[in-house]
């Protein structure tokens, strides 16, 4: 219905005299081809040269315009994982003019947003390469809102979970491999072309080895939002919400408690548990809660998220499926465990998502440290760690060895080898990593009353000055608070002073608690000092420095 209202919209014979007279314009953000998104009038896309298509016409615009260095090496990335190789966007140029010669195009009146999904097989990926990047981006560019229609480049078909990516605007989604039934060259009206990584939290190991992104730029609040949002679609209700419906605090709390339960996420495939049952009884009996489990293979995603949502705890091995802890509760655990030789610290998503500010979420690791209690699988092909096509040499060597040395993406045998093993989780120790780890679970309640808010510039400084003697001379410095103050609640109002003397380079650093200060030690007469002032609230949310004050004795 909306498709041929749209399409109704469009008439041809504009569209295509517009795109005969004015061609393709394309103005973009971002000084690099790793930050660009760009916006096009008219970019056509050739499916017979799997190529985009821009046309010069006299009022073409293409901003920046790098010349050939548009490909050195792309104009810009189609997927979120930073200059990957396969993921480059460019496209190809042509005279509007040859338009005579060629198929009529056919005209896209969607506002589309064209991307590469990175690996829509594993679920991790789908989260942070492509949902939560392509949601903000459509956050970006408020015309890429409900009605937008998004295109995969990738090439890949819909994949295990498009309803994902069906979540994300109200008409279907496309594939590479669908453009064709548009006819032999298509334009789109209005599109976008990349995505943004603002989002993505991880680097996979292309060039360095795995880790956290070195520039985190996303907080938890963003991935919550997300998260609701996502939920919303997928009409699950809300555990906040059940709640707010009724009943006094007390009875709330009693519900609550009784309500707690532990969620255990199951792989049926690959990397197994091997004493599941036993797990799940020992975090029945240590913690008296009811212990769920769930599996990709059993259960829809809607009704997995619906179960986490409400879970205090989030029990897994190492896995994709370990991303669904972004539906947890303010206030939750999650508990990721390791085959043997395996170190956690060298595989982080889960951990750096849990410990995003903000995100609320307790992270404990749990290793398997007794080699006769992991189950390894040689003979599978390499991509499920079998090591069989290897040397002799080579495969002995990766057998004895305790610890997977630190390795690039993706492709590292012995990585392989160790992270598909199957593990039987050594009870006792794994309740004890739980016990030690859940003693420094930080409350809720802090969480939440550090606030988020910074102060602003400390108002008014001034400084005055006097001297004593030949070798004595005070210096006193006073502000007042930050403007933002007084609206403000804060627990801990602190001042931090710096004093330099002029033409030095090193500087006294000072913590006050009040508005103002007489210094005398290290003041010397007749000195020009250089004094900053900030302010500080809860220990460490800083604020900007007033402009400097110059002081003379
Ligand atoms: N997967 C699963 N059950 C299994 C093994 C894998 O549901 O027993 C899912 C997993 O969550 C991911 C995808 O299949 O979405 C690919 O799994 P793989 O082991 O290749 O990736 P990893 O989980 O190590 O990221």
């Amino acid at each position: 219905q909306s498709q041929e209202v749209s399409q109704a919209r469009i008439d041809y014979h504009v569209a295509l005299q517009a795109l005969q007279e004015h061609g393709t314009r394309m103005v973009c953000t971002g000084k690099m081809h790793t930050d660009r998104i760009c916006r096009f009038d008219y970019l056509c896309y050739s499916s017979e040269a799997e190529e985009f298509v821009f046309f010069h016409s006299n009022s073409s615009v293409m901003l920046p315009n790098l010349g050939s260095r548009r490909f050195q090496p792309a104009l810009l990335d189609l997927s979120s994982v930073e200059d990957h190789n396969t993921q480059y966007f460019n496209f190809l140029e042509l005279p509007a003019a040859a338009l005579k010669f060629m198929p009529k195009p056919v005209f896209v009146p969607d506002i589309t947003l064209i991307l590469n999904r990175f690996n829509p097989d594993n679920l991790m990926h789908v989260f942070h390469d492509d949902l939560l990047p392509a949601y903000y981006t459509m956050k970006q560019y408020s015309d890429l809102d409900d009605e937008a229609r998004l295109v995969f480049m990738e090439g890949w078909s819909e994949g295990p979970h498009f309803d994902l990516y069906r979540l994300l605007s109200s008409k279907q989604p496309l594939l590479k491999e669908q453009l064709k039934n548009f006819g032999k060259l298509m334009c789109f009206t209005k599109s976008y072309v990349g995505l943004s990584k603002m989002t993505t939290w991880y680097q996979y190991g292309f060039v360095q080895p795995q880790g956290p992104k070195a520039n985190i730029l996303v907080s938890g609040n963003e991935i919550r939002q997300f998260a609701r949002a996502l939920m919303d679609k997928m009409n699950i209700t809300r555990v906040e919400e059940m709640e707010k419906e009724g009943g006094s605090a007390e009875d709330k709390k009693e519900k609550e408690k009784k309500d707690d339960y532990i969620v255990v996420f199951s792989r049926s495939t690959t990397r197994l548990i091997l004493n599941e049952a036993e797990v799940i009884m020992a975090l029945a009996q240590e913690f008296q809660m009811r212990v769920v489990t769930v599996s990709l293979e059993e259960q829809s995603f809607p009704s997995i998220v619906q179960v986490i949502s409400g879970a205090s705890m989030l029990v897994s091995m190492h896995g994709a499926q370990l991303i669904t802890s972004l539906f947890l509760p303010r206030g939750a655990a999650v508990v990721e465990l390791f085959p043997f030789a395996v170190n956690p610290e060298q595989y982080t998503p889960y951990k750096t998502l849990a410990s995003l500010p903000g995100m609320d979420i307790h992270y404990i690791s749990w290793r398997n440290t007794k080699e006769e209690n992991t189950f390894t699988h040689p003979d599978r092909p390499w991509e499920q760690g079998g090591i069989a096509h290897l040397d002799k040499e080579e495969q002995d060597r990766i057998q004895a060895s305790k610890e997977v040395p630190r390795h690039l993406c993706c492709r590292n045998p012995e990585w392989l080898f160790r992270i598909y093993q199957d593990t039987l989780v050594d009870i006792p120790s794994f309740l004890e990593v739980l016990k030690e780890g859940m003693k420094t679970r930080p409350s809720l309640k802090k969480a939440k009353v550090a606030s988020t808010v910074h102060p602003g510039r400390v108002r008014e400084p001034k400084c005055q000055t006097s001297v004593q003697t030949t070798n004595e001379a005070k210096l006193t410095v006073a502000w007042q608070i930050p403007w933002n103050l007084k609206f403000l609640k804060v627990r801990e109002v602190k001042y931090e002073v710096w004093i330099q003397e002029q033409g030095e380079n090193t500087y006294m650093p000072y913590i006050l608690p009040q508005q103002n200060y007489t210094f005398s030690e290290n003041i010397k007469p007749f000195t020009t000092y250089l004094v900053w002032v900030r302010c500080i609230f809860n220990k460490n949310l800083l604020g900007p420095f007033a402009d400097v004050l110059t002081c003379r004795t």
